[in-house]
């Protein structure tokens, strides 16, 4: 009898070491299936950043929570949705502004609804005139800064604003005296801090829209001081409109719309969905649209407009116009900036173009490929070459050219 009981303290002994063991093999295992399946993925790296590195960080604004509120009345907060971070997690920021550079497609889907055709075409196409414009019909403001008077500008002077002094003013950030001597009261000190930061620029382009509704002009053009303006194209492609009509037409920085909340409706839960037109390719409103957009952009409200969205100067255009008055962009191929493989640009069909624009000291190689007029060390934006080939009478132009 004893010696059966110690065999069965044995057996349970023995039994109860295997069922330790077989708990403990287990426990991983249920550790595993306690966990939760995903874990909260961290958050793209900032795709959109304003412009300076001051400037609110994506992340941060992202967050819908109201820590992000300001005190103030503010009642608009950028809030860009997970799955447009998603979106955009192709594009490179360059950090300073709305220049997006993408790795994908860019500016291939939209339609344009005065004639698709405009879409993917480089050429421009043949539009009726509705209505006749002379020089100073037409407003081109050229943004540019006290560091870039003596390069890009002379640049600019000595090729197509020679040939559009009346439509050209320039928006500055310094009194300068030889400047002021050349263009007079075409150049224009906004008083804004010479940096490049969202809100400088922003305060830039509310002193640009305000001389424009003071010019009574009939049409509004923004263009960089690395844009290249073919005066002729532009008119002609205006023309093709009324200005009394709402026109905003330009390039499109992304292949699909930007979308950020709505707050200014009071309602959070609504999210503006828009096109902008890139800055840095030009843009142009017409006066009937520009007078629309008065109560957002008018004599400081655009400052105040772009700072409750904390979005670059050439985004606040793009929601007034189409977040918040429901005027689509017109979206044209013939704007260009130094974002695009300008490369792919050649021959005749430059000349054909609305603006133009080349890649700086870091990507100089990005230019539009053109006739050796000058050589690529002479004329390393080739903006000279194309003005002379557009205008072969240009005294300096070589005589070869006169035809
Ligand atoms: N700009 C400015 N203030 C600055 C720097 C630049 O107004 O401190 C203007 C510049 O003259 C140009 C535009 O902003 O018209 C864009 O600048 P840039 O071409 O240097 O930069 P991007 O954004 O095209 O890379
Ligand atoms: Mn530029």
């Amino acid at each position: 009898m004893s010696f059966s009981c110690i065999r069965l303290s044995k057996i349970c002994f023995l039994l109860s070491v295997v069922v330790c063991a077989v708990l403990l093999l287990l426990i991983p295992k249920f550790k595993t299936d306690w966990r939760p399946k995903s874990y909260p993925q961290p958050r793209p790296p900032l795709v959109f950043n304003g412009s300076s590195k001051s400037d609110t960080p994506l992340q941060q604004v992202e967050s819908s929570s109201t820590d992000h509120l300001d005190d103030e009345t503010n009642n608009m907060v950028p809030f860009i949705k997970d799955e447009l971070v998603k979106q955009w997690s192709n594009y490179i920021t360059d950090t300073r502004r709305s220049r997006l550079k993408a790795t994908g497609k860019m500016n291939e889907s939209p339609v344009n609804p005065l004639n698709s055709k405009m879409t993917n075409n480089v050429e421009p196409i043949e539009v009726s005139a509705k209505e006749k414009l002379e020089l100073n019909d037409v407003f081109i403001a050229v943004k540019t800064t006290r560091k870039y008077h003596k390069t890009r500008l002379n640049l600019l002077f000595q090729t197509w604003i020679s040939q559009a002094k009346e439509l050209t003013f320039i928006f500055t950030d310094w009194e300068d005296g030889e400047l002021r001597l050349r263009a007079e009261d075409h150049v224009i000190n906004t008083n804004c801090s010479a940096v490049h930061t969202r809100q400088a620029l922003c305060c830039k382009m509310s002193v640009e829209y305000d001389k424009f509704l003071e010019s009574g002009r009939k049409w509004f053009c923004h263009v960089d001081d690395d844009n290249y303006v073919n005066v002729k194209t532009l008119l002609h492609l205006l023309s093709a409109f009324s200005h009394s009509q709402d026109v905003y037409i330009g390039r499109p920085s992304l292949d699909h719309p930007i979308e950020a909340a709505d707050h200014v409706r009071n309602d959070a839960s609504t999210t503006a969905k828009f096109w902008f037109a890139t800055g840095g390719a030009g843009f142009c409103i017409s006066r009937g649209l520009a007078l629309k957009m008065s109560p957002w952009a008018s004599l400081g409200s655009f400052i105040s407009t772009a700072e409750r969205i904390r979005l670059p100067d050439d985004c606040t255009i793009g929601y007034i116009i189409e977040g918040l008055l429901e005027v689509k962009l017109l979206h044209s191929p013939l704007f260009h900036s130094h974002l695009e493989n300008l490369q792919r640009l050649r021959g005749d069909t430059v000349l054909k173009q609305i603006t133009l624009s080349y890649g700086g000291p870091e990507n100089k190689h990005n230019v539009v490929t053109v006739d050796e007029v000058f050589s690529v060390q002479q004329d390393p934006t080739r903006f000279k070459s194309v003005h002379c080939l557009l205008y072969p009478d240009t005294l300096w132009c070589p005589p070869l050219m006169l035809k």
